[in-house]
Parts: C-alpha cells; structure tokens; sequence
C-alpha cells in the first residue's frame, strides 16, 4: 500500500501545557514533531484508566524463542494492520483509528529498520519487540498480518518516546518519569521505584533527586552488577543474597520479560519490608 503525501496542516497534538499545538505540519500521524505531541490536553490519571492500558503488554503464552523475522522494512507498508491492533493502538494513545494504522505501520518499520528482537512461539506467530523501551508488535504465522500491538506505556507513542517526550503520568507506584528513564538508561532490567530509594538511601545516605537520579543509577547498576546479577538464574522469581546485608527480589513475567527488580530488603527479615512494585 502506498500512501501519498498528506497535505500540510495543522498540528492536531497538545504541548506539555495542555494547549494544542497548531504548528503545520505534513507528517502521516499529524504531528509537527517539535511540540511535546501529547494526543490528550491531560494524562490519564485514575487507576481505573490507567489498569485498561496497562494491560496492552500481553503476548500470549508459550515458549518464545529468537528467530530472525526476514523482513524488509519497506514492507511495513504492505502488511495488513487487523483492526484489534487498530483499535487497542487508538484506545492507548488517544488517536483517530486512521492515524492508528498509520502509526502502527511507522513502529514496524523503525523496529526492523533498529533491529529489535524477533521471536517465534510454538504457535509460529513472531514478535517483533524493543524489550527495553517496551513497544511491540505481533505478527501472524505467514506474515502477512500486524495481529496485536503490545506497549508499557499508558500514553506517549513510539514517535514521542523516541524522540525523548517525558511521560506524564507517574507509575502505579507513583514512580516518575525522570527517576524510571534515568534508571532506564543505566540498567536494561526494570527497577521499582522503591528499590532505587531504598539503595540511595541505605547505601549512599541520598534522597534520589533529578538531580542526581543519574549518579544514583549508575551506582545502583554497578552494585546490580557486581554482586546480584551473576547470581540470578534468570527465573520467574528469585531471591538473591548480594553478600552485603541486603537480599534482592528479581522476577520475570510476561510484562517484564527482560525482568524486574520487584525489591530490596536486609537480609535476614522474615518478611520483606518496603518491597517495592512494578514500576
Ligand atoms: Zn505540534
């Protein structure tokens, strides 16, 4: 399929303020790309919204195993978009269903174009996925369908992600963005937020700050590292001694497939204490 051109327009997103935007533009998705590009004057903000998005990051059960997709990035412009994927990509980030498969089709082709992981499950179908960045698509058996678009995130898109966009919204346990993207940048496993102000606090008598998230993180990482990450075995759930007073809880599930520093704890308690959460 190949699209023209769209004619020049205004840009139909909201900046950081909540004003919309207005800048012309001739990009697919609409947007001018120089304003913050929020698809929503405000964030979604209650738990009873943000639980529904949440869930977009589900790849079905099953073993998957790499295998390489073979595809050519031109042909994200071939594939068929099915309008499941459609209609959760338009539910997640607030957009018309028309800039939806638009966008869709932009995502497969930056994540071939970047080489994301590719995996295939007993079933045959592939996942195409950035682990880290936690955005992917699911792609049918004989390739020719985009079944399923799966994302962590509550509402900025690929395009705004990549492009260095905050997110607006705190986790569910209230963790920000700056702290889970300057953790992000140190350590390719997902961290709870409590995790990191425990360490900061405990190990370097430090409140984490914008500040100095950065300098925590990379100690943080070095410390994961060093003592904790040669230990883990890559299970769904394990608790690891890191030899200096403090045990660390590491699991891995569908939302986290890269894993996940659920918590932190001094070794020895019978329960943990300050666990931290899913970030
Ligand atoms: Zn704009």
């Amino acid at each position: 399929m190949i699209t023209p051109a769209p004619p020049r327009r205004a840009c139909v997103r909201y900046g950081a303020d909540g004003v919309r935007c207005g800048n012309a533009t001739n990009r697919a998705d609409g947007w001018c790309g120089q304003c913050e590009g929020y698809t929503t004057p405000e964030p979604p903000t209650t738990d009873a919204e943000a639980k529904p998005r949440r869930s977009a990051w589900r790849w079905g059960p099953g073993d998957w195993k790499p295998a390489p997709l073979g595809m050519d990035s031109d042909e994200a412009y071939e594939i068929d978009v099915t309008p499941g994927a459609v209609a959760t990509y338009a539910k997640v980030h607030a957009v018309e269903p028309q800039n939806a498969e638009t966008e869709i089709r932009s995502l497969f082709e930056d994540l071939i174009a970047d080489q994301a992981a590719t995996e295939r499950n007993e079933a045959g179908a592939w996942r195409v996925y950035f682990p880290k960045h936690g955005y992917g698509l699911l792609i049918s058996e004989d390739r020719s369908h985009i079944l399923r678009y799966c994302t962590r995130h509550m509402e900025r898109t690929w395009a705004q992600y990549r492009t260095g966009v905050a997110s607006r919204i705190a986790g569910p346990n209230r963790m920000p963005a700056w702290k889970r993207e300057g953790v992000a940048r140190h350590i390719d496993l997902a961290v709870g937020g409590k995790v990191v102000d425990l360490y900061a606090r405990h190990k370097l008598g430090l409140k984490v700050t914008s500040e100095n998230i950065d300098e925590v993180a990379r100690r943080l990482a070095a410390h994961v590292n060093e003592n904790v990450l040669p230990q883990w075995r890559h299970g769904d759930d394990e608790s690891i001694d890191d030899g200096g007073g403090n045990t660390w809880r590491l699991v891995r599930d569908d939302e986290h497939p890269g894993g996940l520093i659920l918590a932190t704890y001094a070794s020895g308690d019978t329960s943990p204490r300050d666990r931290g959460e899913t970030p």
